[in-house]
């Protein structure tokens, strides 16, 4: 786990902020941290609550060795409570816990934290729960809320928050650090594939490991065919192919996000031959034939409707009609 001097080389500005924050002993009750997908979230509500809890702490940085550090590095400490969207939302039962699960333990202890991921999955009556849990005054606690969709979040939930935002990373500085670890197998392509849609390395070995998205990217390379060749077969792709491989709702938004990165390769390289690529490779030649196939109109008009798509992912409408709907306007 990286302390704050390594998260400053990633977010700066998130982390200065911080870190005034900690040493004047001013933190507030209730943070929004809102970044894309690999920007550090998870790691940022961790290192706070690090530093919260630490025993021997050093100015900011939490010692990663005391009993409290460890506890929170292996997910076991008692006063700190990570809620994950069970399914697809977080559940107002999952709230409730909370609310009781802090009430009864205020006695004992002098503080909580509590972390929320993907906060925009709340409905309205778990987000009303949390609301008035976040205004009572007895509790010593700091909520971290975490969504990659701030325009999700209720504004009655945003405006009790203090909003950090995390800037996307530098996806080459990160690909140089991927590289760098020497893993087998991970090359100069597949790094830039994950530098593309993580910039947490421990995700983005997993990723690799898993090799998943490896099977996607070959899915989204074959649409492209099927959109070139066999224009008339691409219900059927979605059905034998797509829907197939990409079983539930994450794997669907992984696959658009591909198709969003391989449209982008193809915009821009019609712009300016020497952009870097992040879907194809530059030898690749499909990629060529791509390139003269769809007009720049084309492309951009794909990738609004990607974009669309998976906002009705996120809303919770049918995978299978979202994928249909798409690929049937390509
Ligand atoms: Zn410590």
């Amino acid at each position: 786990m990286q302390g704050w001097q390594e998260f400053s080389e990633i977010q700066p500005l998130a982390t200065k902020m911080l870190q005034q924050s900690i040493l004047k002993n001013r933190l507030a009750h209730a943070y929004l941290i809102q970044g894309e997908r690999g920007t550090g979230k998870k790691q940022l509500a961790k290192l706070l609550a690090l530093t919260l809890f630490c025993e021997n702490r050093q100015g900011v940085e939490p010692c990663m060795t005391c009993s409290n550090c460890k506890r929170i590095l292996s997910n076991n400490h008692p006063d700190v409570h990570w809620i994950k969207p069970e399914g697809v939302m977080i559940r107002n039962e999952q709230i409730d816990y909370l609310r009781k699960e802090f009430a009864f333990s205020t006695l004992e202890s002098s503080h909580k934290v509590y972390v929320i991921e993907q906060a925009e999955t709340m409905n309205t009556h778990a987000a009303n729960r949390l609301l008035k849990f976040l205004e009572e005054p007895t509790l010593q606690s700091t909520a971290i809320l975490l969504t990659d969709n701030s325009h999700a979040i209720l504004p009655t939930i945003r405006s009790r928050c203090q909003i950090i935002d995390l800037k996307p990373l530098d996806e080459a500085h990160f690909q140089k650090t991927l590289l760098e670890l020497n893993v087998e197998t991970l090359d100069e392509t597949k790094s830039r594939l994950l530098s593309a849609l993580t910039t947490n390395v421990d995700e983005a070995l997993e990723m690799h490991e898993e090799g998943k998205i490896y099977e996607i990217k070959n899915v989204v390379i074959e649409l492209f065919q099927v959109l070139m060749h066999r224009y008339d077969e691409r219900f059927l792709f979605v059905h034998e192919k797509w829907l197939a491989v990409l079983t539930d709702r994450a794997e669907q938004q992984l696959g658009l996000d591909l198709l969003m990165l391989a449209c982008r390769d193809l915009i821009r390289h019609q712009v300016d031959r020497e952009q870097p690529l992040t879907f194809f490779a530059e030898d690749d030649e499909l990629f060529e034939q791509l390139i003269i196939h769809f007009t720049n109109k084309q492309l951009v008009n794909m990738l609004r409707l990607i974009l669309e798509a998976k906002q009705k992912l996120m809303q919770f409408v049918h995978p299978t009609l979202v994928i249909e709907q798409l690929i049937l306007q390509f």
